[in-house]
């Protein structure tokens, strides 16, 4: 609590059609969150997280849901040499969904910057969400909905919990940087769109036809405004959101092995 060294995940379950529901890619979100646990020395045994994960979910009754599980430590020290003396696990399933701005998401770039990767790893690091935490405040502050981080040479990072693409000339671009959580839905989304993925400055996403982020939560976000620049009809965005909605309702067979049934 003192010094953020807990890791945590944001994970979705969705009704499926025959009345039972799944858990979207499980298996990349809990190793994530080991590698987390790994940069504390937290012991994370991911094949009980998931067992807990999905007892919780049936216990709460829960279908379509987020799920956090939380691990952290009792270091029985108040120094900064931590050791994890005890090791705790918390998992949460919640019926509603934290989402963004809704269809008009309202998008400005924060005059905060991204933790770089070289200060600390680009993983789910509770400590790291006060950066986060700080942008939005900032743009929620100033009417937006969400900010979004760019680097000092001008190149996009993220968002403060989702990854950024955009769309031009009907070629879908993945924004890649080092400083970047590598999401989930990102590499979903490039599985599903065929996607290029590479580096890109603030300059190209402003030029862009169709601007997008995402995340577990998010899922894919059409951005509305941009600070002053306004983007018009998002079609490529709307396809692949709804392709994204089937895939995770297990309406897509090709990709059944996504999902890990409740
Ligand atoms: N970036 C940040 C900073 C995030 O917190 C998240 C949400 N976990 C994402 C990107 C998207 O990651 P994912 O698709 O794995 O949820």
């Amino acid at each position: 609590m003192h010094y953020g060294t807990a890791v945590f995940e944001g994970i979705r379950s969705y009704a499926t059609a025959d009345g039972g529901a799944a858990v979207f890619r499980l298996p990349e979100h809990m190793e994530r969150m080991r590698k987390g646990a790994d940069m504390f020395g937290i012991e994370f045994d991911a094949e009980r997280a998931t067992q807990a994960t999905l007892a919780t979910l049936r216990a709460n009754g829960h279908r379509d849901a987020y799920i956090r599980p939380l691990t952290w430590m009792g270091t029985g020290s108040i120094g900064l040499d931590v050791d994890p003396l005890t090791q705790h696990l918390m998992i949460a399933t919640m019926a509603k969904v934290v989402h963004l701005g809704g269809a008009r998401t309202r998008l400005t770039v924060s005059p905060w910057k991204r933790n770089p990767a070289t200060s600390m790893p680009p993983l789910k690091l509770s400590g790291a969400y006060v950066n986060s935490i700080l942008a939005k405040r900032e743009a929620k502050q100033r009417g937006f909905d969400e900010a979004l981080f760019t680097d000092d040479k001008g190149y996009v990072v993220e968002c403060t919990g989702a990854n950024v693409f955009m769309v031009k000339n009907g070629v879908v671009t993945s924004v890649d940087h080092r400083d970047a959580l590598p999401g989930i839905t990102r590499d979903t989304m490039i599985e599903l769109s065929g996607a290029e993925s590479r580096e890109v400055t603030l300059h190209e996403l402003l030029d862009a036809d169709e601007v997008f982020v995402c995340g577990t939560a998010a899922e894919a976000t059409a951005i509305a405004v941009l600070d002053r620049r306004e983007f018009g009809d998002n079609p490529v965005t709307r396809e692949l959101a709804a392709l994204y909605g089937r895939v995770v309702r297990g309406q897509e067979a090709r990709y059944a092995s996504w999902l890990t049934a409740v």
